[in-house]
C-alpha cells in the first residue's frame, strides 16, 4: 500500500481507537461499531491495534492470587497460566461449601448440567463459538464430556469436572490450594501481583463482607430480582402504546392495555402457574422487599391493580379510556430493542412464565429474550465497583471474574474469566487487547458490565439485546440469523485485528 495512504489509515484507526478510549482500553464498539464492515475501518483498526502491540513494555505480573476453582477461576487461571503467569488458586472446598455446593472437584455445575443452545442463532451459541476461538479450557471440557441433547449442549457434570480438576491441578504454573479466604486483607493474598476474586454467586459470607467493605455497601447485592426481558419487534402495536405515566409523548416506556376480564384471568393464572421452590437459603429473600409478581397476586385480587399494574395516569389512544390495567415494558438498551416488564420479577417456572406472560394483550408471541428469577446471588454494581479492566475502583490490583461482577450463567461466568485472564496475560507481555465489539457475544456481555450506573444495576445473561439493534425489521427467525452474521463478522475481523487467531 502507498505510505501516505496507509500512514493516514493508520492516523485514522489509532484517533478512533485512542481517542475514543485514552491510554488504556480500545473502546471500537462505542460508537464505531456501525462501521465495522467498512474495508477501510478494518484495516485502520488493525493498524492501530498494532501500534498498540509497541506501545507497551508489559507489566510486572509473575504471581497471581486467584480465589475460587468454580468456572470463572479454573478458566481464569488457565488463561493466565498460559501466558507464563504462577497462579495460586484458593478454593475452600471440600473444607467448606457454600449451601449449593457438594461436589469435591473443581468448576462444579450446581445445578443443571447444560450450557444451553448451540450455533450462531442464540447469541449463547455465538458465545460458545468465540470461546472456543480463545482457547477455552471450559469449552474443551464441555466437547470432551459431551452427551446428547438435543440442539443444545450438555455435559456429564462429574467428568466435566474431573476433566478441568484434572487439567489444573497438572499445570506446572497453577497451584491449587484448598482453603477459604476470610478477608480481601488475608495474608494469603499478600505478596502477589494481582489478586482475583471469582468466589462466585455463594460466596462465602466473610469474604463477601470484606467485598461489601471494599466497594461500599450499596454497591454490592446478595440477592436479584429479575424481570422477564421481550424483544420489540415481537410486541403487537396494534395493542401496546407507547407514553408514561401522565407522559402520553414519552417513549420509554412501552404500556399493554388490559380489560377486567383479562386483568382477573391473568391474577388467577399467576397465582396458579407452577413456581420454582426457593432453596432453604433462599427463603428470606422475600423479606428483603421485593416480592415477586405473583406473591403480590396472592395478597389479593386488586393488588396488582393498585400496584404495578396501576392504570392512572393512562388514556389507551384505541379506545380513549383508561384501561383497567396496564403492564408497562421499560426500555432496556438504547436502541430500545427490547424492553423489560416492570414489577415482573417472578419464581414462575420458565415454560409457565412464557405462558402466563403471554396472556397480556400485545405479548401474545413475546419473545423472551431473557426470563425472570429471584434468587441468592452476591454481585457488585459493576459500573460502579469496577473500571474497565473489572479491577475494583476502590482496590487497585483486585480483580473480580465471574458470576460476582454481574453475569448471570455458567458459561457467561466462564467467559469473564476467560477475559480477564487472557486480557491480564497479554498485559504482562506488553500487549493491551482491545475489547470485542459489543456486537460479539463477548463483547455484549462485558459491555453490560458498564452499563449506565443511574438504574439498579442487573445481572444479565447473554442476549441479542444487550447487541446495539439490527437496522432493518425482520421476522424473528431472520432476525437472530442476522445478529448471528454480524457477530461473527465483527468477532472475525477483531480476532485478527488483534492477532490472536489461530
Ligand atoms: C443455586 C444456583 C443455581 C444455578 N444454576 C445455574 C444453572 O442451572 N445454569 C447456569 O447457567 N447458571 C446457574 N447458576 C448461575 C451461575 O452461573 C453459576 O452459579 C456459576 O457456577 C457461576 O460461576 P462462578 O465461577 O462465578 O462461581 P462458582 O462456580 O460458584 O465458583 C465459585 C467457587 O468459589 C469457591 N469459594 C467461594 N467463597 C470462597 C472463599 N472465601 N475462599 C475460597 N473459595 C471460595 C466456591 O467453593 C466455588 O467453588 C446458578 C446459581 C445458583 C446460585
Amino acid at each position: 500500500m502507498h505510505k501516505g495512504k496507509a500512514d493516514g489509515i493508520h492516523r485514522l484507526g489509532y484517533a478512533l481507537v485512542r481517542g475514543k478510549a485514552g491510554r488504556e482500553l480500545v473502546y471500537v464498539q462505542k460508537g464505531f461499531g456501525h462501521l465495522l464492515n467498512s474495508t477501510v475501518l478494518r484495516l485502520a483498526i488493525y493498524t492501530a491495534y498494532r501500534g498498540e502491540r509497541k506501545r507497551y513494555r508489559g507489566y510486572e505480573m509473575a504471581h497471581v492470587a486467584l480465589v475460587g476453582g468454580g468456572l470463572a477461576g479454573t478458566e481464569c487461571a488457565w488463561q493466565l497460566a498460559k501466558s507464563g503467569i504462577e497462579v495460586t488458586l484458593y478454593e475452600m472446598k471440600p473444607g467448606k461449601r457454600s449451601e449449593a455446593h457438594s461436589e469435591d472437584g473443581l468448576a462444579e455445575l450446581i445445578c443443571s448440567n447444560s450450557f444451553r443452545a448451540t450455533g450462531p442463532a442464540a447469541a449463547i451459541g455465538l458465545l460458545k463459538e468465540e470461546m472456543s476461538s480463545l482457547g477455552s479450557l471450559i469449552m474443551e471440557a464441555a466437547f470432551a464430556t459431551q452427551v446428547p441433547a438435543g440442539g443444545a449442549l450438555a455435559v456429564d457434570r462429574t467428568l466435566f469436572s474431573e476433566y478441568i480438576t484434572d487439567k489444573i491441578e497438572n499445570h506446572e504454573k497453577i497451584t491449587v490450594v484448598h482453603q477459604e479466604i476470610l478477608t480481601l486483607d488475608a495474608e494469603e493474598l499478600q505478596g502477589h501481583d494481582a489478586v482475583i476474586i471469582a468466589a462466585g454467586p455463594l460466596a462465602s459470607a466473610e469474604l463477601a463482607e470484606s467485598l461489601m467493605a471494599a466497594v461500599g455497601d450499596e454497591r454490592l447485592y446478595f440477592y436479584d430480582a429479575i424481570a422477564p426481558i421481550i424483544s420489540r419487534d415481537s410486541v403487537d402495536f396494534d395493542k401496546a402504546f407507547w407514553g408514561s405515566r401522565w407522559k402520553p409523548e414519552d417513549d420509554d416506556y412501552l404500556n399493554c392495555p388490559m380489560s377486567e376480564d383479562e386483568y382477573k384471568a391473568f391474577v388467577a393464572a399467576l397465582i396458579a402457574g407452577e413456581k420454582v421452590q426457593p432453596r432453604d437459603f433462599e427463603k428470606e429473600i422475600h423479606f428483603e422487599g421485593c416480592l415477586p409478581v405473583e406473591a403480590m397476586a396472592e395478597r389479593g385480587e386488586m393488588t396488582l391493580a393498585f400496584g404495578p399494574l396501576k392504570p392512572v395516569g393512562f388514556v389507551d389512544p384505541k379506545t380513549g379510556e383508561r384501561p383497567f390495567a396496564i403492564v408497562q415494558l421499560r426500555t432496556e438498551n438504547k436502541d430500545k430493542t427490547a424492553f423489560n416488564l416492570v414489577g415482573f420479577q417472578t419464581k414462575l417456572k420458565y415454560p409457565e412464565q412464557k405462558r402466563v406472560f403471554r396472556m397480556i394483550p400485545g405479548l401474545e408471541q413475546a419473545e423472551f429474550l431473557r426470563l425472570g428469577s429471584i434468587h441468592r446471588n452476591t454481585y457488585v454494581n459493576a459500573p460502579q465497583a469496577l473500571d474497565e479492566t473489572l479491577q475494583l475502583k476502590n482496590r487497585p490490583g483486585f480483580y473480580l471474574a465471574g458470576q460476582i461482577t454481574g453475569v448471570e450463567g455458567y458459561l457467561e461466568s466462564a467467559a469473564c474469566g476467560l477475559w480477564l485472564g487472557l486480557s491480564l496475560g497479554y498485559r504482562v507481555n506488553g500487549i493491551v487487547i482491545a475489547e470485542p465489539p459489543v456486537e460479539t457475544a463477548l463483547g455484549a456481555l462485558l459491555g453490560h458490565l458498564r452499563t449506565v450506573p443511574d438504574k439498579r444495576f442487573q445481572p444479565s445473561n447473554v442476549n441479542f439485546g444487550l447487541m446495539p439493534g439490527l437496522k432493518k425489521k425482520m421476522k424473528k427467525k431472520l432476525r437472530k440469523e442476522a445478529y448471528g452474521v454480524r457477530a461473527q463478522e465483527a468477532f472475525g475481523t477483531w480476532i485478527e485485528a488483534v492477532g490472536l487467531k489461530k
